[in-house]
């Protein structure tokens, strides 16, 4: 059985104060709550994430992390001083990194590899753009995206990390993948981390993303690949984002 997570990604957005109030209401909801439940805020808000998330169940973490360990790198930051900042996990390979920063499949393995060994979570997002679902590229699309990090780790180092499909169409756009959609890619992938390793793929979580809120997230749910959901606008409202969580 694997324990379901529900990740707030809040991108560019947030403040000091809206890390509080958020903490403030889904800490006392999430203490009996049967799931995993992390916020990736932007850097800035990660101190203040550390403060009112202490002693609580709610991990957070960073929506990325440098390839490089340290070094003359302009507005990166590493994988150690995540781990100082008290992350417990990183995002990484998220489409809008692909996409607006040029992240090649390489890097994002890269990323991946030095998270692991700093001691974070990984959560690897990888997706298919409406192209490419168009040209019937789905598959294939998030195969070479998953393949490049198991290449760089291996099945050891990738149960480690936890998947996250989100089709680029779906994100950020108010149009969900219908849950049968979304099932069928996540199958996809657990077979090919079935070929990698067959206990792995058993165990490892595979987190849904895109345009999820409390009205589409039953449905999804209840596939039986879909082990949670990395939740972007709808994470930003706490009672929304507990809506989710409960549904979970
Ligand atoms: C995301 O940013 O990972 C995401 C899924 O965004 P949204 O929920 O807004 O589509």
């Amino acid at each position: 059985m694997r324990r379901r997570l529900v990740a707030g990604n809040w991108k560019m957005n947030g403040s000091v104060a809206a890390v509080r109030d958020w903490c403030a209401t889904v800490v006392q909801a999430a203490a009996e709550a049967p799931v995993d439940i992390a916020l990736f805020p932007p850097y800035p808000l990660l101190a203040q994430a550390m403060q009112s998330l202490a002693g609580t169940n709610v991990q957070f973490g960073a929506q990325d992390v440098s390839m490089h360990a340290s070094g003359a790198y302009t507005g990166e930051v590493s994988a150690a001083m995540l781990i100082e900042a008290g992350c417990r996990q990183v995002l990484v390979g998220h489409s809008e990194r692909r996409s607006y920063h040029g992240e090649t499949d390489e890097q994002v393995a890269a990323k991946f590899a030095v998270a692991l060994d700093a001691g974070l979570v990984p959560v690897l997002c990888i997706g298919e753009t409406l192209a490419q679902r168009e040209g019937g590229e789905t598959d294939a699309v998030v195969g070479r995206q998953l393949r490049a990090v198991l290449e760089r780790v291996g099945g050891d180092g990738l149960a480690k990390g936890v998947i996250a499909y989100e089709p680029v169409w779906a994100i950020g756009t108010g149009r969900t993948a219908s849950p049968m959609q979304a099932q069928a890619v996540h199958e996809n992938i657990r077979g090919i981390l079935r070929d990698a390793n067959a206990t792995m793929a058993g165990s490892m979580r595979i987190l849904y993303g895109g345009s999820v809120n409390g009205d589409n997230a039953a449905q999804l749910f209840e596939m039986p690949d879909i082990d949670g959901a990395l939740v972007g606008g709808a994470s930003l409202n706490a009672r929304e984002f507990l809506r989710i969580v409960r549904t979970a």
